[in-house]
């Protein structure tokens, strides 16, 4: 099923400073490049394209979920007391390593404690379902280990967002320390020798793009 994101709008208030002036850096630069590509027409965008790209947005959320999911169940059960509720997925770039798919993820939850909105990092990799899973009553689902699930505390410029097999025009932010996480952290990077990751040109754009 088809998830379906909370409107821009409506999470706006909610938001940090830090993740409002983010949204609106993002939005003018996507402006930018909408006028410098688009010389003789004017913004807003046209309806067929608005529509196109929020079918797009929604369909790299529901992709997404899982991960925020196995993620946020890894971070609650660590945390008794401080424990939050998936708001919205971002952006994820995965790469394939020692065999299996890894993900890096950023995604907003909401603490029940606080009602505040904090954006998390997640790495999430996936291992084959064991072969006696394959007994023909239903498709087997791959085995998740979450690796690290954790709060990008503010402010949000200290992290960086070209890391690992990670590009900078993803914006995923990452955890600051060299063993944060695995896949592609600053100690064993050369030695991984990691591709750069892969996220399908049907997922390009920003996570509000069809706001
Ligand atoms: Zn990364």
């Amino acid at each position: 099923m088809e998830f379906v994101p909370p409107a821009l709008e409506e999470l706006l208030p909610d938001l940090s400073r830090d993740e409002q002036l983010r949204l609106q850096k993002q939005s003018h630069e996507r402006e930018r490049i909408w006028k410098r590509t688009n010389k003789n027409k004017s913004p807003p965008l046209p309806p067929t394209f608005s529509e196109r790209c929020m079918h797009i947005c929604r369909q790299r959320d529901s992709f997404m979920v899982p991960h925020v999911h196995y993620a946020l169940r890894h971070y609650n059960a660590r945390h008794p007391g401080g424990e939050f509720d998936a708001v919205k997925p971002l952006m994820y770039c995965s790469v394939p390593f020692r065999g299996h798919p890894w993900f890096h993820v950023n995604f907003w939850a909401r603490s029940r404690r606080t009602n505040k909105i904090s954006r998390f990092f997640a790495e999430v990799h996936y291992r084959p379902p064991p072969l006696s899973s394959f007994d023909g009553s239903a498709i087997p689902v791959p085995i998740p280990t979450v690796e690290l699930c954790t709060i990008l505390e503010e402010p949000l410029s200290q992290y960086r967002s070209s890391y690992a097999f990670c590009t900078s025009s993803l914006d995923i932010l990452h955890p600051k320390g060299s063993r944060k996480f695995v896949c592609g952290n600053d100690k064993h990077r050369i030695e991984q020798r990691l591709p750069r990751g892969s996220i399908t040109t049907l997922f390009h754009g920003m996570p509000f793009t069809g706001s």
